[in-house]
C-alpha cells in the first residue's frame, strides 16, 4: 500500500467516492477544501445531484502553525473512533463516521451543510432552546457508559489504552493549565488588561487550585472525554445539534467535558457585553444563555443520576451516598475546569470570536476582566459552589 501523503482535492474526491455509494457517476464530483479549523484539512465532495461528504485529513503538523510544530497524524484514528463510540452511546447528537484510512489519517463523515457553527450563532446572537437539553443529553450518555459504573475493570482498562492521546493531551496540559499561569511567549494578551494577566502569574492560591485540576487531569480517567467541548465542536440548526472534531478524546474527568461547554457558554455571555450594544437585545441574550447553563447542568446531572442509580454494574458503586458525592465532585470539577476555560481563551494562545469581535480594545477588555475574574472565582470557590445556581448569582455580582 502507498504511504501517507497530503491530499489534493482529487485524492479527496476520490476517497470519498471509493468509500461510500452515494454518489454515482464519479466524473460528476467536484471537491474544495474549506476547512477553517486550526489543524487539519477539511474537504467537501459533492455530486452534481447536491449529495455530499466531507474528508478530513491530519496533517503531519498543525495547519495554523506550518512545519515547524510537527503533530501525529495518529490523531485522526483518535478522533474516528471516539466519534464512533460515542455515536454508538448517542446517535443522534454525534457527527456519523462511514469510513476511516489509517494509512492516509482520513476520515469520510457526514456532510452537516444544513447545520452552522455554535460559536458563530451565540456571536450573532442567535438562539437555540434546544441546545442545552440535546447536549446535556450527549454528555450524560457518553460520559457514563464509558465510566467504571457501566464497564467492567479489565475492558475500563483497555478501553483507557486505546484511547492516551498523548501529543494531543500535551497541547491541552500546556495551554490550558500552564501558559496563561506565567509569562509564557504563546500568550496573546489585549495589552489594556496586562495587568490583570500579570496577577495570574503571582496568585499562588489560584496556581495551587489549577495544580489541582492539571493533575487531576492528568490523572483521573473517569470516562472517554470528547475531550474539546468548545462551541467551535457543535453543529447546530433548528432541530437538533451534533457534536464533531473528536482528535483531543481521552479518558479523563468526566468534569473537563461538562466545564469546557459551561466555559464557553459563559464566554459568550462575556462577550455580549461588547458585541450587542442594544441593551434589550443583550438582556435577552444573556438570559437566554444563563437559562441554558441552569438547564444543562440540571439536565445531565439528573439523567447520569437515574443512569447510576438503575444501571450501575459494579455492586460497590450502587452505595448512593457514594453517588451522591460523586456527583457533587462532578459539579466542582466542571465549575473548576470552566473557569480554566475562561482564563486561557482570555489570555492564551487559542482565543475566540466570542472577544475578538469586539473590535474596540477598551470595550473588550472590559469583557476580558470579567472572564478573569469570573475564571478565578469558579476555580477558587468550586468546592463551596453546592448548585449551579450559585454559579449564576455569582455571574450576576461580577463587577
Ligand atoms: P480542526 O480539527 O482542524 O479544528 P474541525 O473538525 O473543527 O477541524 O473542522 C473545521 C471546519 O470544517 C469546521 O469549522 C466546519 O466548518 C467544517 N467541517 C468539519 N466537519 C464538518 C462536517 N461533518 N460537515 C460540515 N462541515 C464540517
Ligand atoms: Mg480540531
Amino acid at each position: 500500500m502507498a504511504g501517507y501523503h497530503t491530499f489534493t482535492t482529487d485524492d479527496a474526491m476520490r476517497f470519498a467516492d471509493e468509500h461510500s455509494g452515494l454518489f454515482g457517476d464519479h466524473s460528476k464530483l467536484s471537491c474544495e477544501e474549506f476547512g477553517d479549523g486550526n489543524l487539519n484539512l477539511v474537504f467537501r465532495v459533492e455530486n452534481d445531484k447536491g449529495t455530499s461528504l466531507i474528508v478530513k485529513q491530519a496533517l503531519p503538523y498543525a495547519r495554523c502553525v506550518g512545519e515547524s510544530w510537527p503533530l501525529t497524524i495518529e490523531r485522526a484514528r483518535i478522533e474516528a473512533e471516539v466519534l464512533i463510540a460515542h455515536r454508538k452511546l448517542c446517535q443522534q447528537h454525534t457527527v456519523e463516521v462511514l469510513h476511516y484510512d489509517p494509512v492516509q489519517a482520513a476520515i469520510l463523515m457526514e456532510d452537516l451543510k444544513d447545520y452552522r457553527i455554535l460559536r458563530a450563532e451565540l456571536v450573532a446572537g442567535r438562539q437555540y432552546p434546544h441546545l442545552a437539553p440535546q447536549l446535556a443529553t450527549y454528555l450524560a450518555n457518553t460520559l457514563y457508559y464509558t465510566s467504571d459504573f457501566a464497564l467492567t475493570g479489565p475492558n475500563k482498562k483497555q478501553q483507557v489504552g486505546r484511547f492516551l492521546n498523548p501529543e494531543l493531551c500535551l497541547i491541552t496540559e500546556d495551554l490550558f493549565f500552564t501558559d496563561p499561569y506565567c509569562n509564557h511567549e504563546r500568550n496573546n494578551i489585549n495589552g489594556e488588561i496586562r495587568n490583570d494577566a500579570q496577577q495570574l502569574w503571582h496568585d499562588e492560591a489560584l496556581q495551587a487550585e489549577v495544580a489541582q485540576l492539571k493533575a487531576d487531569f492528568l490523572s483521573k480517567p473517569q470516562a472517554l472525554l470528547h475531550g474539546d467541548m468548545h462551541s467551535g465542536s457543535i453543529f447546530v440548526n433548528d432541530d437538533n445539534c451534533k457534536v464533531i472534531d473528536a482528535e483531543f478524546g481521552f479518558y479523563g474527568p468526566i468534569g473537563f467535558d461538562v466545564g469546557s461547554l459551561l466555559g464557553n457558554l459563559l464566554l459568550n455571555y462575556l462577550g455580549h457585553f461588547g458585541l450587542t450594544a442594544d441593551n434589550t437585545k443583550r438582556e435577552q441574550q444573556q438570559s437566554y444563555l444563563l437559562n441554558q447553563i441552569d438547564m444543562l447542568w440540571q439536565q445531565f446531572a439528573q439523567q447520569f443520576k437515574q443512569l447510576l442509580s438503575n444501571e450501575c454494574r459494579e455492586p460497590a458503586l450502587q452505595n448512593s451516598l457514594y453517588q451522591q458525592r460523586f456527583m457533587q465532585q462532578i459539579l466542582a470539577d466542571s465549575l473548576g475546569y470552566a473557569g480554566c476555560e475562561l482564563i486561557r481563551r482570555t489570555v492564551g494562545l487559542a482565543q475566540v470570536a466570542d472577544f475578538t469581535q469586539i473590535t474596540d480594545t477598551s470595550t473588550r477588555a472590559h469583557s476580558e476582566r470579567k472572564a478573569l475574574q469570573l475564571g478565578r472565582e469558579l476555580i477558587m470557590q468550586r468546592h463551596e459552589l453546592s448548585s449551579i445556581n450559585q454559579l449564576l448569582t455569582l455571574l450576576r455580582y461580577l463587577k
